[in-house]
């Protein structure tokens, strides 16, 4: 007898039962902030869940709006936007010390190869006031000098030369001050004003009517819309809910392959069984080492190329959810004759959350959402939040540092959700993007070390090619390297944990331009630029002629009457016009067959009658 005839039959259980549950579901909303949000819901509801395509736009807005406190916006009006050059490594160290617990202060980037920190300052603080005064060494504009140019790295001698030739008598008496010191360029910091700053545009608001066009940053639940209209528009693409964030919205992820309902299904069994393996692990913690072993052991199954791709994992770099939601448009439009070949997950939205927070109230936010056990500071750095080397140096402790590495290694569900969508074909997987922004870089790992990866020379062959195609594509100031030298150590990345868990090419890449602050007018050739070059480095991974042929070839598409567009493969060489003459003549030849068809089909039915 079906559970729920029972309960028909018996009033009072039901009622209490009804209680159990309600009462269970506080406590849960109370205690389990860090748990993932799939794992609360039972097996028999995941089907609805992860399909998902009834996902209504009430479930993205209005139940958080009611929940989340109004904060005031932060104005950030006046900022200056500097970009700092220590002499040292050393001076590096202690200068981005004093500033990351400066709330006048916002730390953007921190570039160590190039010996430069990236930050935003107060209109009414001096550069002075910030900095340590045990470690304070003398301040230069560099503004003024000519030969000089942001991307360019700056050695210890040229700031120290050119910080010389026009020192102010306050500089002179300190340096006497400091006595020997005088004659150490360690004495001296560069830093210039970076232009652009702070005119932050504010993005589309919802509108049903209208699809993605790239030309703004737009807001998450338009973000959603594209995504459930992608996945019902073409048969190779689906889309998964793979978790809930912090504050409630759904976190999804595209699918695009030939047969998309399969990976959902994959998908799905994956979720299960990972499930009984952690609660096996939980009970029994030896096991989890036999897991990880048996996993990297396995041999890829390399029927095709599987690739992972993330964005928007910190939410003030908009331009990576923007470019992601075009990289899927192009997936879609790229058709069976490319998935036949390659296979891509595509997670366009790590961090919903930030991403909304930093459009609504605060554009500098980076982290989640999450409350810490400080009640001033919220958020978790999600790029902190993974399992390997989880806690070491490169991360802080403190819930206030703007890379705060939560309570433990995957303690926010925005992660879980990830790395739950990756585990799920971690065999497969032979190339995995993590799209960020700024800095023109392609990074690979390890993130956490200066030590080099066992697969540093393929990482770097792979990385050396991207490189080529950014340059070809319009962006000539594209470098690369290991995360660890180039930027600064990290603890706790995506990155490293898909090259931990045997993804052999994982890369962080660092979008075009010197701020996250960009004109939506950037959006378009940075993500076309990444197209290219996505599809040029899908075929040297793949090592397989039929996949490098693509990369000769451009995807064409034409805008059809009936507001569809078709679309298809072409030399680059060929004419644009030829190539839309020729998708028109293929589109006007199917739909004769198809009309065909339904004509035959039409007298077969009427012969049945
Ligand atoms: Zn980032």
């Amino acid at each position: 007898m079906p559970p729920a005839r029972k309960l028909l039959r018996f009033p009072v259980c039901e009622v209490v039962l009804l209680l159990l549950f309600l009462k269970c579901e506080t406590c849960a909303r109370n205690l389990d902030v860090g748990e993932n949000a799939i794992d609360r819901q039972n097996p028999e509801n995941l089907q609805d869940d992860f399909v998902g395509k009834e996902l209504t736009k009430r479930a993205v807005t209005e139940d958080q709006a009611v929940e989340r406190e109004a904060e005031p916006f932060k104005d950030y009006t006046g900022w200056q936007m500097l970009r700092i050059f220590p002499p040292s490594t050393s001076v590096l160290d202690q200068v981005l010390t004093s500033l990351e617990v400066d709330p006048r202060v916002v730390v953007l980037g921190v570039f160590k190869a190039q010996l430069a920190i990236d930050v935003a300052l107060s209109p009414t603080t001096p550069l002075e006031a910030v900095l340590s005064p045990a470690h304070q060494p003398n301040l230069c504009n560099l503004d003024d000098k000519k030969s000089f140019r942001l991307k360019d790295p700056i050695s210890p001698r040229k700031i120290s030369r050119q910080c010389s030739d026009k020192r102010s008598p306050e500089n002179e008496t300190k340096s006497l001050g400091n006595g020997r010191k005088d004659k150490n360029s360690d004495n001296f910091l560069g830093w210039k004003t970076v232009d652009g700053f702070l005119s932050p545009r504010s993005a589309r608001q919802h509108n049903v009517t209208q699809p993605l066009s790239w030309d703004d940053y737009y807001r998450y639940d338009s973000m959603v819309l594209f995504i459930q209209r992608l996945a019902n528009e073409y048969s190779t693409v689906e889309y998964l809910e793979i978790g809930k964030s912090f504050e409630g919205r759904p976190l999804l992820a595209l699918v695009f392959a030939l047969r998309p309902a399969q990976m959902v299904k994959q998908y799905r069994k994956s979720i299960l069984k990972n499930r009984r393996l952690r609660n096996r692990e939980s009970e029994n913690p030896s096991t989890e080492k036999k897991r990880h072993k048996r996993k990297t052991n396995k041999k890829k199954k390399n029927t095709k190329t599987f690739v992972f791709i993330e964005a928007g994992i910190h939410a003030r770099e908009w331009i990576s959810p923007a470019m992601a939601t075009f990289l899927a448009q192009q997936l879609a439009d790229a058709g069976r004759k490319f998935l036949r070949r390659v296979t891509v997950i595509v997670a366009p939205m790590a961090n919903p959350d930030g991403y909304e927070f930093s459009h609504t109230t605060d554009r500098m936010w980076r982290k989640n959402r999450r409350e810490t056990p400080d009640s001033a500071c919220r958020g978790v750095d999600l790029n902190r939040n993974w399992a390997k080397a989880w806690g070491s140096s490169g991360s802080s402790g403190d819930p206030c540092s703007d890379t705060y590495r939560g309570v433990e290694a995957f303690s926010e569900p925005e992660t879980q959700a990830l790395r739950d969508l990756a585990l799920a074909w971690m065999e497969k997987i032979s190339l995995y993007l993590s799209f960020h922004s700024y800095g023109n870089f392609v990074l690979h790992p390890w993130s956490y070390s200066e030590s080099p990866s066992s697969k540093e020379r393929l990482l770097k062959k792979v990385a050396k090619r991207i490189r080529k195609h950014m340059k070809r594509n319009g962006y000539p100031d594209f470098k690369g390297g290991q995360t660890g030298d180039i930027l600064y150590q990290a603890s706790g990345t995506s990155e490293d944990y898909m090259h931990d868990a045997g993804v052999q090419y994982a890369y962080t890449i660092e979008l075009p331009h010197y701020s996250f602050i960009l004109d939506p007018e950037n959006i378009l050739p940075v993500s076309t630029a990444v197209w290219r070059t996505l599809v040029c480095t899908i075929g040297i991974v793949a090592k397989k002629q039929s996949v490098l042929a693509f990369c000769k070839k451009r995807l064409v598409k034409i805008q059809l009457k009936n507001g569809k567009t078709a679309s298809g493969w072409f030399d680059k060489k060929l004419p644009l016009e030829e190539a839309e003459q020729s998708i028109m003549e293929r589109y006007n030849m199917t739909e004769k067959r198809r009309a065909k068809d339904d004509v035959k089909r039409n007298l077969f039915l009427s012969d049945l009658k």
